[in-house]
């Protein structure tokens, strides 16, 4: 039964509702609707003029609706008069297919008509900064090895708790914090669940997050290397697939070594074969490149993968299977865009199925230490460009996310990739002045 919006502001005592979609870019646009409005809304949608954030539209097209899903509304904790409602774009009565949230749907609607739900959790690390996002807000965190550092996460337990208090009170099943390994870094984790829920928890999470630190007078940033010499912004992704009970993990096989299934080591081969391009979106920014294929942080490594490679329970490679029925994929960093990331994770595991993919050689070895060791495995892309062009040339990955899709990403992450390379960095005058 559709939960009806109006109702729910009665009974709960929401006075406004934010309608929210993400763009390509995952950032989140909102119009704050009245209550007493809400149920028209709900019928039509709340309009936007889409060329006015990251969607390929010009300002010629018609308006653009944000219908609301009832389903995964949230009231915020922190503001109960307001509730939060991720919403699926429209325009003229069609899903519009580039839209990040639909693309996410229809890929997993393809999965479904096989009998797979995927299942996913992730861990969304980020900073806490100060306003104008030059330094971290905690002078005194500055240990080499701060990771779990007790005394700094302690400075923080204003931020932190209230954080977790909220995600409890949502019945997320938060379970740990921590400080991370950069100073000035912390993770929360919450449990696993259907990869939209997922989605719309992250994208929820980060703009908590936001919040709660700004209320605190700090900010908080998701972009993988805020920090040259620090460890970057990962947001790992554990994956697992379910039958249509959601009860029975398809991923598990008890007998197998590694206690994954042939269909959990298929969807693997799936993730290894398009890594190279699956990384344009689980990598999405030029920052991001920063983080991957890193130098050595301070902190004694970068935590974050070099090459396509799969290990057990190993942290240097790109996928670690760290338990029975799942793995971990440790490429994606603070800017993936949470509906995006979890579309190519479906899209490239289902094609691994169809094409029983065969993930390769295991390494149980020291991927920052050994890495030069191995030779047949390729390199993750040095930079944006890279792996635009390499999502480009994969035909398969951008038909499974949609075409209409796949055209307006690539073009407007070429135009970011373009406005960056128009732009002169002091490196360059160090480096060429005196040529
Ligand atoms: P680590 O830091 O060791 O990589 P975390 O505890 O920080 O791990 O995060 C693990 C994430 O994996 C959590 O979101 C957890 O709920 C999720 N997870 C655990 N089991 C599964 C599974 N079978 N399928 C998908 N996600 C899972
Ligand atoms: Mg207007
Ligand atoms: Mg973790
Ligand atoms: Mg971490
Ligand atoms: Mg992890």
């Amino acid at each position: 039964m559709t939960q009806d919006l109006a109702t729910l502001a009665r009974e709960k005592g929401i006075r406004y509702f934010m309608i929210s979609y993400t763009d390509l870019f995952g950032a989140q646009r909102a119009k704050l609707v009245p209550a007493a409005a809400i149920a028209d809304m709900q019928k039509d949608g709340a309009g936007f003029a889409g060329f006015a954030t990251f969607l390929d539209l010009t300002p010629a097209h018609p308006d653009l609706f944000g219908l609301p899903d009832p389903s995964a509304v949230i009231q915020l904790p922190w503001k109960k008069e307001v509730a939060w409602v991720p919403a699926d774009c429209v325009m003229e009565d069609k899903h519009v297919g580039q839209a990040p949230r639909v693309v996410l749907k229809n890929v997993m609607a393809n999965a479904a008509k096989e009998g797979l739900y995927v299942k996913t959790g992730v861990e969304a690390e980020f900073f806490l900064i100060d306003a104008d996002g030059t330094a971290i807000s905690d002078a005194m965190d500055c240990a080499a090895k701060p990771c779990y550092d007790q005394q700094a996460l302690m400075r923080r337990y204003d931020v932190i708790a209230e954080i977790c208090d909220y995600m409890l009170e949502l019945g997320w099943g938060p379970y740990q914090n921590d400080h991370e390994d950069a100073n000035g870094q912390f993770e929360m984790n919450w449990n696993f669940d259907d990869c939209l829920i997922t989605a719309d928890r992250h994208s929820f999470f980060k703009f908590m997050v936001r919040s709660v630190a700004e209320k605190h007078g700090l900010r908080a940033t998701f972009m993988p290397k805020p920090f040259m010499g620090l460890t970057g912004s990962g947001c790992h992704a554990h994956i697992s697939v379910w039958d249509e009970t959601g009860k029975v993990n398809m991923f598990y096989d008890n007998k197998d070594e590694m206690g994954l299934s042939r269909q959990g080591y298929h969807f693997l081969g799936g993730i290894m074969k398009h890594a190279e391009s699956l990384s344009a979106i689980t990598n999405p920014t030029v920052n991001s490149y920063k983080r991957i294929n890193a130098p050595r942080t301070i902190s004694g490594a970068t935590w974050a993968p070099n090459s396509v490679t799969w290990t057990g329970n190993n942290r240097t490679h790109m996928v670690r299977v760290p338990g029975k029925g799942r793995f971990e994929l440790r490429l994606p960093d603070g800017a993936a865009n949470p509906y995006l990331m979890q579309a190519v994770i479906v899209a490239a595991g289902l094609d691994g199925i169809h094409s029983k993919a065969d993930p390769g050689k295991r390494y149980d070895i020291d991927m920052y230490q050994m890495g030069h060791t191995v030779t047949d495995a390729p390199k993750l892309p040095l930079n944006l460009l890279d792996a635009l062009r390499n999502f480009d040339a994969d035909e398969s990955l951008k038909a499974a996310l949609g075409n209409d899709f796949s055209a307006a990403y690539l073009k407007l992450k070429r135009q970011e990739w373009n406005s960056y390379a128009s732009h002169l960095t002091q490196w360059e005058r160090d480096h060429t002045l005196d040529i």
